[in-house]
């Protein structure tokens, strides 16, 4: 039997064991044609047939209306947080930016250094560690509010997406496939595959089609425009990660599709949370009113502990849960293909740790 572990890694990170099998049993073949899915041209049939596939599955399975155009571009999320502005501020106006954390700040920078983004709100007080409670005042002339559904690193999550005057641009890297998106209030919606969804170095993005327009001083490649018209053919893609894609969308429908993962994600983050906050030995930095589903943050009593607690935690066969190098403490990343069962274990092994290191 493979041999594998609870990987609880932020991102890259787990994958479903079903999807990498599949895989690993095409690899050498992909569907009889005698050459790897690695081998073959993005031009050819076979891969045209995986890529439309995967664009209709994104859509379908997020509920995305029509008049959003489903985008699979290389470059990340990075890659996002200059072409959002690029495009969106290309004739001018504002745009307005929730700083709820290091995902949100630096959308906010690069957004800085091509037009007119202002910072509305900002939880660097509070070590991002909240979220607004009402909407600040919107610029005058804004196009959009930007916001991050999940800040992956601190661990705070929007329960509700806030409404505004103003379309919605929404990072939802770290939590997406994992819940609905009210796409009556977006302009654009995307994220960096790499936690939910595939392998990294891709961004899965939807652009409202009415915003999609040549900016003739932007560079081409990274106007929306150009993409959309070669249906994200543009260039050559990242191949690997569309196929990946495509098998993980699949997975997601099989298994009951986004209501499922929901339901999933806050059972197992229930789980975590409560045994936390009954536990007198652990603690979470955040309200729970914006815990994160996807990324637990919590420490022990002390960060001498916090680095014993994951050491040891890697011997045992628990991935990933040292906190990030900023915030220090623990993070237990509860993706779609995290089980419950992982999610059971950790709660065993935090208990007994408790146990002997009171
Ligand atoms: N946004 C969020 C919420 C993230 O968690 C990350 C990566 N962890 C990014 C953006 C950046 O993604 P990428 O490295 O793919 O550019």
């Amino acid at each position: 039997m493979t041999h594998r572990i609870y990987n609880f890694t932020a991102g890259p990170c787990t994958l479903p064991l079903a999807v990498l099998e599949s895989a690993r049993a095409e690899l050498l073949d992909f569907q009889g044609c005698g050459m790897s899915v690695l081998e073959i041209s993005h031009r050819s049939k076979r891969f045209e047939a995986v890529h439309e596939e995967t664009l209709a599955l994104a859509q379908e399975l997020l509920a995305a209306p029509a008049d959003f155009q489903p985008l699979l571009l290389a470059g990340g999320a990075h890659q996002q947080f200059d072409m959002i502005p690029l495009n969106l501020l290309a004739d001018g106006g504002s745009a307005a930016y929730i700083n709820s954390g290091i995902w949100a700040e630096k959308a906010l920078k690069e957004a800085e250094r091509v037009g007119d983004a202002r910072e509305i709100w900002t939880g660097r007080d509070s070590g991002f560690t909240t979220l607004p409670d009402a909407l600040p005042p919107l610029p005058a002339d804004c196009c959009y509010l930007y916001l991050t559904s999940n800040e992956t690193i601190s661990g705070v999550q929007y329960r509700d997406y806030p409404t505004a005057a103003v379309p919605l641009v929404i990072d939802a890297s770290s939590d997406y496939y994992t819940r609905a998106i009210p796409w009556e209030r977006c302009a654009i919606v995307y994220g960096g595959v790499q936690k939910n969804l595939a392998p990294a170095g891709l961004a899965l993005v939807f652009v409202r089609r009415d915003l999609i327009k040549d900016h003739p001083r932007v560079p081409k490649f990274l106007t929306y425009a150009a993409h959309a018209a070669a249906n994200s053919l543009y260039n050559t893609p990242p191949t690997w990660q569309i196929y990946m894609l495509n098998k993980v969308l699949h997975w997601i429908k099989d298994s009951g599709g986004i209501a499922h993962f929901e339901a999933e994600s806050i059972n197992k983050s229930g789980l975590l949370y409560d045994y936390i906050d009954c536990s007198n030995y652990y603690q979470s930095d955040v309200p729970p009113a914006c815990r994160s589903r996807t990324n637990v943050t919590f420490r022990t009593p002390s960060p001498e502990l916090d680095t014993r607690f994951w050491q040891e935690a890697e011997r045992q066969g628990f991935a990933g849960l040292k906190g990030h190098k900023l915030l220090g403490g623990i993070r237990a990343s509860l993706y779609n293909a995290m089980p419950k069962s992982g999610v059971e274990a950790l709660i065993d092994y935090m208990q007994t740790f408790a146990a002997k290191n009171a």
